[in-house]
């Protein structure tokens, strides 16, 4: 019974729905209009969206089953051990940098605007690195494996990624000045918003959402992140307010008549754990193992990925480039 009480626990987890479920059996409703009662009715959202995506999947014969079940595995992984290293790592930087922030906000709304300003940057930097130096790639290709777009990726990531990534946007928020409980709200923003962005066409066909795509970025935008194709590759590293992506020259738009190739350019099995989990350190171990010299075995770890020590790169930005000047001779 043990083994079924665990799991019935762990649906409840998953779905969200625990929190919720406990103010509706005090019957305390005046709860919900608190900040963790608006938490609890925001939290379950997305796991709901997954299920009636799924769903529609199966309705509509296209249950992408490759993407569900490798998500599914690594959310198992992380929901164990990347989770619990991440809130660890997030909790030891605040106790030790906090007293180094130069300067103090407060829990105001025009800190808030700051802070979720400076939250972006943040985001930005993790998530550019995450592309542009190998080592880091490794820990972030996972997400980029599926070759369907819907909720479930949300779900995919490398266990160490979130404490890589926490790590990053904790450093720089708590050293920007933001209040701890600030940057918790900012994240819960982030995170549900960052999950709403892999919403498949099977739930919104046009992820543009109207005139949402010129201001924030949109669903539409986060499918050309996640695309192969040579015009989309590395671009639109931001969430939720894409200024970053605009200073730094890395927006891109979905064109009408590109379809987007979800996935990435190394050849694998997206249907492996695996090759999917693990692929990408295999593939940089024999790079470093093969490159001659510790000068090119080094600069394969921090380089992109497609540098290679004969001078033949195939990096995104080498890709983009010749793709770009062969249309505009066209
Ligand atoms: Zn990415
Ligand atoms: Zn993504």
């Amino acid at each position: 019974m043990d083994v079924f009480n665990t799991f019935i626990e762990e649906i409840i987890n998953f779905l969200g729905i625990s929190q919720a479920w406990d103010i509706l059996q005090s019957g305390n409703y005046e709860a919900l209009r608190t900040y963790e009662g608006i938490t609890a009715l925001i939290f379950p959202i997305i796991p709901l969206l997954i299920l009636l995506e799924f769903i529609l999947g199966l309705i509509y014969k296209k249950p992408q089953t490759k993407v569900y079940k490798i998500t599914f595995l690594t959310y198992v992984l992380n929901r164990f051990i990347g989770r619990f290293i991440a809130i660890a790592v997030t909790t030891f930087l605040i106790g030790v940098l906090e007293p180094y922030a130069p300067i103090q906000t407060s829990l105001k709304w025009y800190w808030f605007l700051y802070g979720y300003v400076v939250w972006e940057f943040a985001h930005f930097l993790y998530h550019y690195w995450g592309h542009k130096v190998r080592l880091f790639w490794c820990l972030h290709s996972t997400h980029h494996a599926p070759e369907d777009m819907n909720l479930s990726v949300t779900h995919a990531h490398f266990f160490l990624e979130a404490p890589y990534a926490d790590a990053i946007r904790t450093t720089v928020c708590i050293l920007a000045g933001i209040k701890p409980e600030m940057l918790f709200i900012i994240m819960f923003i982030d995170g549900t918003y960052g999950a709403f962005i892999h919403v498949g066409e099977n739930l919104i066909k046009d992820g543009r959402l109207g005139f949402l795509n010129k201001i924030i970025l949109t669903p539409s935008h986060h499918r050309v992140h996640h695309a192969k194709n040579p015009l989309y590759m590395d671009t639109n590293f931001c969430n939720l307010l894409n200024i970053w992506d605009k200073v730094f020259g890395t927006f891109q738009n979905e064109e009408k008549n590109l379809k987007i190739e979800y996935g990435i350019t190394r050849k694998m099995n997206s249907g492996n754990f695996i090759d999917v989990y693990f692929g990408e350190i295999f593939a940089l171990c024999k790079d470093v193992y093969h490159a001659p010299g510790i000068k090119n075995k080094l600069a394969y770890i921090v380089m992109p990925p497609g540098w290679s020590h004969t001078g033949e790169h195939k990096t995104a930005k080498i890709v983009r480039q010749e793709f770009l000047k062969e249309r505009s001779m066209d």
